[in-house]
């Protein structure tokens, strides 16, 4: 039976919260049942690099991805199934090579236009003078991860699609000036199309805004706590073009497709009759919305109780140790599968290890 090689990545950033469980980690253990599927997820601590590059984010990183490798198996994910790879980014050196060979086939102005540059740029309060090469950079680096092991599809987040185009142009260009079909053309894998926005603020959840985030190990009660003071409004993007309303005013009747709490219950609810009930009661104004926001937090709590008592258990079981395990085999692994790919891409274009 031939494979469908499927690869994501997630940032070693921080803890993972909500967003990232209903946008990413559900999704990625699912394509994992299917043994049509051979998925390779990886962390990505050198994309990490380019939120922080110092001592205090160094240690926190490696702390993190740990905490992630164990998360992913806490969410459901097989480590020792033969189609799963869970591996961190910095054990496949070749992958930076082969950046590098993308590098100069990338050109600068298709870097410099792509969005997440202005945002994050933006995001981390730096002028353009100072944004680091890193920064403008990482699509290229993303490439090269997708590239590297040939992959079929990349499930990614809206937020990534413009990276994934960007490594299928560089593919073809690639493909083109060698006169090859050295790389497959990788698809995009639409995934839930969610976006999970903070319980606070314009953003969306982010492992890099824990403000307004809620954590996959976030305590019933903080749970809770967070819930009841997160805003109602939502953030203006997700209010199709216009600026936010109020959603509800009192215990007058409610609208709410413009309230985050009941955006946040359609995300979170396992049937449409369950998601019609808070509707209905809102629209009526027969739900409080302290009701509706405790509703809210204890699905939340039901949703997060099973994963917290398996990372509990697995951390009973040795914890980092036993992800440093995985991180090793599963590194060695991935390596087997890339390595090759790039010793011919070097070949190819001059450069081969004399
Ligand atoms: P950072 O703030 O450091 O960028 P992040 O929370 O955005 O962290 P990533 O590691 O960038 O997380 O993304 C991991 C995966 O989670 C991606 O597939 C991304 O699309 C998805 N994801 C991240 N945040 C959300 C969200 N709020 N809603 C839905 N999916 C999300
Ligand atoms: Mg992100």
């Amino acid at each position: 039976m031939e494979q469908r090689v499927i690869l994501s990545g997630i940032r070693p950033t921080g803890i993972l919260h909500l967003g990232n469980l209903l946008g990413a980690m559900r999704h990625f253990v699912e394509l994992a049942k299917d043994p049509k599927n051979f998925c390779m997820y990886f962390i990505a601590n050198q994309h990490a690099q380019t939120t922080g590059m110092d001592p205090v984010s160094a240690a926190e990183m490696q702390k993190e991805l740990l905490g992630i490798v164990l998360d992913f198996m806490a969410c459901g994910l097989d480590p020792n199934s033969d189609n799963v790879l869970l591996y961190a980014q910095s054990s496949i050196p070749e992958t930076s090579e082969l950046a590098w060979m993308l590098s100069c086939v990338a050109t600068v102005s298709e870097l410099m236009g792509m969005h997440h540059f202005a945002e994050k740029r933006e995001a981390l309060k730096t002028g353009s003078d100072t944004a680091s090469t890193g920064l403008l950079t990482y699509p290229v680096l993303m490439a090269a991860d997708i590239l590297g092991p040939n992959a079929h599809l990349v499930p990614v987040g809206a937020d990534q699609h413009e990276h994934v185009e960007l490594a299928r142009s560089l593919a073809r260009r690639f493909n083109n000036r060698f006169g090859v079909e050295h790389f497959r053309i990788p698809e995009l894998l639409e995934g839930p199309g969610i976006r999970v926005p903070g319980l606070k603020g314009q953003g969306k959840m982010g492992k890099s805004e824990p403000k307004g985030t809620l954590s996959l190990h976030d305590s019933p009660d903080l749970i809770r706590t967070k819930i009841k003071k997160a805003d109602k409004r939502l953030p203006d993007n997700l209010s199709t073009g216009e600026k936010s309303i109020e959603p509800r005013i009192e215990d007058q009747p409610g609208i709410p497709e413009k309230c985050r709490v009941y955006l946040l219950h359609a995300l979170a609810c396992n049937s449409a009759a369950e998601e019609m009930e808070i509707q209905f009661g809102c629209r009526r104004g027969t739900l409080r919305c302290g009701d509706c926001k405790h509703m809210l937090a204890n699905r939340i709590v039901d949703m997060l109780t099973p994963i917290q008592e398996r990372r509990r258990e697995l951390n009973a079981q040795g914890g980092e140790k036993l992800a440093l395990e995985i991180l090793h085999e599963h590194g060695k692994r991935a390596r087997a599968i890339i390595a090759p790919n790039v010793q011919a891409i070097k070949e190819l274009t001059g450069i081969p290890t004399y």
